[in-house]
């Protein structure tokens, strides 16, 4: 069977160009080609030896899931529908603003978390996605908007930059799935997203987003720094049990605890906590003054997420005067807190709504139906944990 070079980080490259007995800088040129030219064709790259390029045309590939669907929004948001095979897909969302350009991507067939408010976790969860799967939504994502940037001539985007067709200036890892449950293909992805000879994108660009999965947080501080944001949603355990169920596995003073441990290395940075403000439930005065007192000992910046709405969700989206006020207490108690923007909400792109196409081995959606509100608590399978 032929490998996937999608698969492999630098670490992981160096390691297979040994195998083939070629000299390590080998692996520095096939990551330029696949990732910063988007080449898939070994015979375009003519600066490898002829030889070599016959050996990986019958032993290798470079293969990103393929392209399903493309839908664009009023707002230029974009979101790919991409084919992992056995009838699962996964979105990708890609979102432009002003000063940069930034790629929401999935990790997961699914979730295997139930949080209540969240789409995904209504589809149910099928399996982890690969390396090759979760950084292919990058390198499809760069190869589509280098392509218009082209074709729109856009000072010739692509031409310009001699070949290098890298675009998307941030990666979001809060597309479907829990990134760090599926923990060894997501650090292989986000190390090539960082690294020089791949994407080469700073580390506070790269964001990865976890409902709180503590040992795994712990790993990443060591294995690979990134921007860390914490789907906190609640201002006590009692509320968080209820909407983000792993919480009852680790609740919100362990929680807090691993927030303050993964910045004693990088004393500048902070943690964001995203707060999805649903009516009635979190969104009230006392909850914020609550969550003011929660917070206290952990550099933070607060991301409120109005609730998107989707079919038969039972919540509602806080009132924008609940919003607002609940922002403002914040920000009165020293804290920079911001209301996100709904992007892309017309194509269902928007936050929660992304659910793709997902084959639920966890049978969820017939025991919601059949009245059965047991609720899955998150197993690790692979011992990562
Ligand atoms: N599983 C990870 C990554 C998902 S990121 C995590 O929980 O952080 C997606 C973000 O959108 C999370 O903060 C999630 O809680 C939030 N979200 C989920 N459903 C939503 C909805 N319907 N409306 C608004 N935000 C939602």
């Amino acid at each position: 069977m032929s490998v996937n070079l999608l698969d492999y980080d630098a670490a992981g490259l160096a390691g297979l160009m040994a195998q083939y007995g070629e000299k390590p800088f080998r692996a520095k040129q096939l990551m330029k080609w696949i990732h910063q030219r988007g080449e898939p064709d070994f015979e375009a790259m003519t600066d490898i030896a002829k030889s070599f390029r016959q050996k990986l045309v019958l032993d290798a590939a470079v293969t990103p899931p393929a392209l399903m669907a493309e839908q664009i929004a009023k707002d230029g948001t974009r979101k790919w529908l991409l084919d992992v095979g056995t009838g699962n897909g996964v979105e990708a969302v890609f979102i432009p603003e002003d000063d940069r350009g930034t790629l929401c991507v999935s990790s997961q067939v699914g979730c295997a978390l139930d949080c209540g408010f969240c789409s995904t976790a209504r589809q149910g969860f099928n399996r982890n996605l690969s390396t090759a799967e979760i950084i292919g939504q990058l390198w499809w994502a760069n190869r589509r908007m280098s392509l218009d940037a082209s074709r729109l001539g856009d000072a010739g985007l692509a031409d310009n930059r001699n070949g290098d067709t890298r675009i998307v200036s941030n990666v979001v890892m809060m597309g479907m799935g829990e990134p760090l449950a599926n923990y060894d293909n997501v650090v292989a992805a986000m190390k090539l997203m960082l690294d020089d000879n791949a994407y080469g994108l700073s580390r506070r660009r790269v964001t990865l987003s976890t409902s709180g999965i503590v040992p795994a947080i712990d790993r990443l501080r060591e294995d690979c720094p990134v921007a860390l944001a914490v789907s906190l949603h609640a201002p006590n355990d009692r509320i968080r049990d209820d909407i983000v169920p792993i919480n009852k596995k680790y609740p919100l003073h362990q929680l807090l605890a691993a927030c303050t441990r993964y910045l004693e290395k990088a004393p500048r940075d902070f943690i964001t906590f995203e707060y999805v403000m649903l009516d009635g439930i979190n969104d009230s005065v006392e909850n914020a003054r609550e969550l003011v007192s929660l917070v206290r000992d952990v550099p933070c910046k607060f991301n409120l997420i109005p609730f998107n709405p989707f079919p038969n969700s039972g919540y509602k989206r806080s009132q924008r005067d609940a919003i607002m006020r609940f922002r403002d207490i914040l920000i009165n108690a020293g804290y920079v807190a911001t209301v996100r923007k709904t992007r892309g909400d017309d194509i269902d792109a928007a936050c929660g709504q992304l659910a793709g196409q997902v084959l639920d081995k966890t049978r969820r959606a017939e025991k919601r139906l059949a009245g059965d509100a047991q609720v899955i608590i998150f197993q690790p399978q692979n011992g990562d944990l």
